[in-house]
């Protein structure tokens, strides 16, 4: 990733781009970072949900800051509203409704092949996981927790490129947003049970068991898989690898900060 660093009165706005798609600067994918905003006590500062308990005006004023930094309308934005934990995908045509204040509801992904729709993706340890065709000219993103991975979304939003826009996989660039990283992502061993019943001979490489008897996950290493398995090119993905628990100085970390946080979030669009 690349980091950017937008002046402004007061704390710079800081985001992140990532190297995979730089070749293609008419598709703008940047991952927001919670430096910036106005936001204030455990939401400080450039937090872009409204679910969060923030102030209405601070969560609008925080989306306008991060759109215009980055060159995005605020009238070309389609929210998602993150409610599913699931694997609901929704096209986004150009009929969608968008605006700063648009919220998709009830998806966990959004695809198109409509430009100046930017699709967004609030996240506090989930990833956000952005696709890209050149060929046809398609964007996705998703928001990758470990429901949707066991769902399977990742490979769900591959076959909704390759079935409804025609994408080939081996031309899909994937990103995948800084998120919990192994180091910190402790989970209970029936988690373990639940990711083997789905992925019986996978599963064991996305855990680590400490010396201390606890049990790490790796959702890079899942998420990397579910990329595999669905034919993409190993060199056409970029893994952020920037675990937000260990990095609350930039990020939000919902389990870090116990539920008592903002959001950052991932946006992509096609010009
Ligand atoms: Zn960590």
């Amino acid at each position: 990733m690349r980091r950017h660093e937008q002046a402004q009165t007061g704390e710079n706005l800081i985001y992140y781009s990532f190297d995979l798609f730089e070749p293609f600067p008419q598709v703008p994918c940047v991952i927001s970072t919670r430096l910036g905003g106005v936001s204030e006590g455990y939401l400080r500062s450039l937090n872009l949900s409204f679910r969060v308990g923030d102030e209405e005006q601070s969560v609008i004023t925080n989306r306008s800051r991060f759109y215009t930094a980055v060159g995005i309308e605020a009238e070309a934005i389609v929210a998602q509203a993150q409610l599913v934990h699931g694997t609901h995908i929704a096209m986004v045509t150009s009929q969608s409704p968008c605006g700063v204040q648009h919220k998709f509801a009830e998806t966990d992904g959004l695809v198109t092949n409509v430009p100046n729709r930017a699709l967004f993706i609030p996240v506090a340890d989930c990833a956000a996981v952005a696709f890209f065709d050149p060929k046809q000219r398609v964007i996705a993103m998703i928001h990758a927790g470990w429901k949707g991975v066991i769902g399977r979304i990742v490979q769900k939003m591959i076959s909704t490129m390759n079935e409804a826009y025609g994408s080939n996989p081996s031309d899909i660039l994937v990103s995948v947003s800084p998120s919990i990283g192994p180091c910190c992502y402790e989970v209970r061993e029936d988690l373990v049970a639940v990711f083997t019943t789905a992925f019986p001979t996978q599963a064991h490489s996305f855990f680590l068991w400490q010396a201390d008897g606890t049990i790490h996950l790796d959702m890079w290493a899942a998420i990397r898989w579910q990329l595999q398995e669905s034919a993409i090119q190993d060199e056409h993905i970029e893994i952020s690898s920037i675990c937000t628990a260990c990095h609350t100085d930039l990020f939000y970390s919902h389990r870090t900060e116990k539920g008592k946080t903002g959001r950052f979030g991932g946006l992509a669009v096609l010009h």
